[in-house]
């Protein structure tokens, strides 16, 4: 299943984060997409406010650190930016399957770059920038992406 919305502005953006939250259950890998600057962290700062797991802005990118982990009440977020993963091995080192405990969603930024994750992803969101501050948000279920292929 496919569905676009328009956000207006970060504010807009975290607050759909928001209640995408409470439409995500665990454990769930999802691919966060877009160029640099699209607002895939900014999507993360809601979702992570949703889930009671930190706030907007305590979320802040994992580029350098890789890994972020927000724990809420009842799921515990990564947040993973990959841009800097270049290899395979490099990404194995990460230990990323390990984080997929029952309780657990993945959030990854560049995670297209590896075919592996593709394969186990769940959902994938796509954020496009269409002016300065206007956003399109696109989401797709694995079982389209199945069928795109
Ligand atoms: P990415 O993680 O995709 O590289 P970020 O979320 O870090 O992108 O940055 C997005 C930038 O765009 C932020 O500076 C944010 O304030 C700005 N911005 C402007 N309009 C929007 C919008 N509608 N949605 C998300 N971010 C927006
Ligand atoms: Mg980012």
């Amino acid at each position: 299943m496919k569905s676009q919305t328009i956000t207006h502005s970060a504010e807009e953006t975290i607050a759909f984060g928001r209640s995408l939250a409470a439409e995500l259950s665990p454990p769930l890998t999802v691919l966060l997409r877009g160029d640099l600057g699209a607002g895939k962290t900014t999507l993360v700062k809601g979702i992570a406010e949703g889930f009671g797991a930190a706030r907007a802005e305590d979320v802040t990118s994992p580029t350098f650190t890789l890994v972020h982990e927000y724990r809420g009440p009842h799921i515990t977020l990564y947040h993973i930016d990959l841009y800097r993963i270049d290899t395979q091995r490099d990404l194995e080192t990460l230990g990323l399957d390990d984080l997929l405990a029952p309780n657990c969603i993945l959030l990854i930024e560049w995670g297209e770059k590896f075919p592996l994750l593709r394969r186990d992803q769940n959902l994938e969101i796509t954020l496009e920038r269409v002016g300065e501050t206007e956003r399109r948000i696109e989401r797709t279920t694995v079982e389209s992406l199945e069928r795109r292929t």
